[in-house]
């Protein structure tokens, strides 16, 4: 049964996926050398707990959680830490990061915990624990800790859980196998997240361009009451959180608000296989599923990789290039990030490996914008695209959140109409990367403020014990001398 709720804007997008569904999922080795970035989430990057020349297992924690929407990470594999260094971020802003590098050693030995867990007599506060510690986060790409989410759900009146398996980006089909040879895991992941947040039902939403898909959950979904197979119509960018809660239940998400005002909690069908890796075979985030597609690969195909895989070792394992990329892309074309180069590492967010041809891509040169308003019809979120563009590329970022920034979910939808190739998503997702860059400059300035402070009262309290004891000791040295004339007088 198709959806009869309509939503705002989006694209008709041509889909491409068949490039990369010809095979089953492809479960790649290990590189000689993995680079896993401290960052690879909303918050603050991880704090690294493991020094140079330390040896690690696999699935052992390497940096922990630094704060609020922080999420810890955890070696991809046995081997030695060869240092902590600054990498290239995949993006174009040629922005860097710190990442903790590690040789591999090939005997693949795991960190085993100290207390084994049995998943069906879990609490939810105990699963959402769980999560945490797995360094999960939302594989969609919003990359948001995925234990904060169930916590707040748990707290609020969450009724339903929606299970995203749209996967409505071009290219990508990493989802749909997934769904297609996972299912079972899937299904099994949202039940311990609907115990979480003490939900009730589970509605799984599929684009209906995906057929296999479709089938598979549905199989397994048949013997769980509490689970629907939701179809969808395929529309770009159905992904999206907001759009597929107004397409599956009709309410909007209000502004500013959160899903959990209206009793939904969206995850991922790929964040629901994590969790249930985590609780299940205690194997933390420490690889995904990537979809290697465009017409410059040799063999587009869907692969499980490491997390700090490089993609050029990734590519070379696939049989490499056929042609020289026109644009390499880590995503999808909508939303996805321009490669600066292959040296890059598989992030947790890291859903496609896109090598695309010149046929592929618009690549017709920016011309002024003539105010058609196609990007405004477009934006599914009911933004200002092109007022938002124009103080993006002024660095203005106070007058782009006026027009919507903050709300931009850099769908990429008003890039695809603009009749005047305008990247205007590039302008959005970089004035979004320097307004985020600001605020954990200003995080680590409050930070280092707040220590410099307790350091400065430590100094004072310090000096005033000094002073007070000193004083003290003049003044029985001044009582002493005294008693001591008043002996000599006598
Ligand atoms: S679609 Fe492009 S040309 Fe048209 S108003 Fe928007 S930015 Fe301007
Ligand atoms: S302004 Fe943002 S949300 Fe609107 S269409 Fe463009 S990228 Fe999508």
């Amino acid at each position: 049964m198709l959806m009869k709720f309509k939503v705002r804007g989006g694209v008709h997008a041509d889909e491409r996926k068949e490039q990369s569904t010809d095979k089953p999922i492809r479960v790649l080795g290990i590189p000689p050398l993995l680079s896993v970035p401290l960052s690879q989430h909303a918050g603050l990057p991880a704090k690294p707990i493991v020094a140079e020349g330390q040896h690690v297992l696999k699935g052992e924690l390497i940096g922990a959680t630094a704060g609020d929407r922080s999420a810890s990470i955890h070696a991809p594999t046995s081997g030695t830490v060869l240092g902590i260094g600054r990498i290239q971020a995949p993006h174009p802003s040629l922005l860097s990061y710190d990442a903790i590098h590690i040789e591999p050693d090939g005997l693949d030995s795991i960190y085993l915990p100290e207390t084994p867990v049995d998943p069906q007599q879990l609490s939810a506060a105990a699963i959402a624990d769980l999560v945490d510690s797995a360094g999960i986060v939302g594989l969609g790409g919003a990359t948001y800790p995925a234990a904060l989410k169930l916590k707040a759900g748990s707290r609020q009146n969450v009724h339903t859980l929606i299970l995203n398996g749209s996967e409505c980006e071009p290219y990508l089909t990493c989802d749909d196998m997934l769904m297609r040879e996972r299912a079972a895991e899937i299904i099994s992941g949202a039940q311990l997240i609907l115990k979480a947040i003490n939900a009730k039902q589970i509605i799984v939403g599929i684009e209906d361009n995906k057929p296999q898909a479709i089938k598979a959950m549905r199989e397994v979904a048949q013997t769980d009451s509490n689970v629907e197979i939701r179809v969808i119509p395929t529309r770009y960018p159905m992904g999206s959180a907001k759009q597929l809660i107004k397409v599956i239940t009709g309410s909007e998400v209000p502004t500013g608000g959160r899903s959990s005002d209206i009793g939904v909690l969206v995850h991922n069908v790929a964040t629901s296989f994590a969790v249930h890796q985590a609780i299940y075979q205690n194997r933390p985030l420490i690889s995904r599923v990537v979809t290697l597609s465009g017409q410059a690969l040799a063999t587009p195909q869907n692969v499980e990789v490491l997390i700090g895989t490089p993609v050029q070792w990734l590519l070379e394992q696939c049989d490499g290039l056929v042609a020289t990329p026109a644009r390499m892309l880590m995503g999808g074309p909508m939303m996805g990030q321009i490669l600066p180069n292959t040296g890059v590492p598989i992030t947790k967010g890291a859903s496609a490996i896109l090598a695309l041809t010149n046929e592929e891509i618009n690549s017709a040169a920016a011309s002024p914008c003539i105010r058609c308003g196609s990007c405004v019809q477009a934006c599914p979120m009911g933004l200002l695209p092109l007022e938002m563009a124009r103080h993006s590329r002024a660095d203005d970022y106070d007058g782009a959140n006026e027009f919507g920034l903050k709300d931009c979910i850099l769908c990429g939808s008003c890039a695809y109409v603009c009749p005047s190739h305008i990247p205007l998503v590039h302008y959005f997702q970089f004035a979004k990367g320097k307004h985020r860059e600001n605020q954990i400059q200003s995080s680590k300035g409050e930070y280092t403020k707040s220590l410099s402070e307790a350091r400065l009262a430590r100094q004072e309290k310090e000096a005033a014990a000094k002073a007070a004891a000193k004083a003290e000791k003049a003044a029985k040295a001044a009582a002493r001398k005294k008693a001591n004339s008043q002996v000599e007088k006598v």
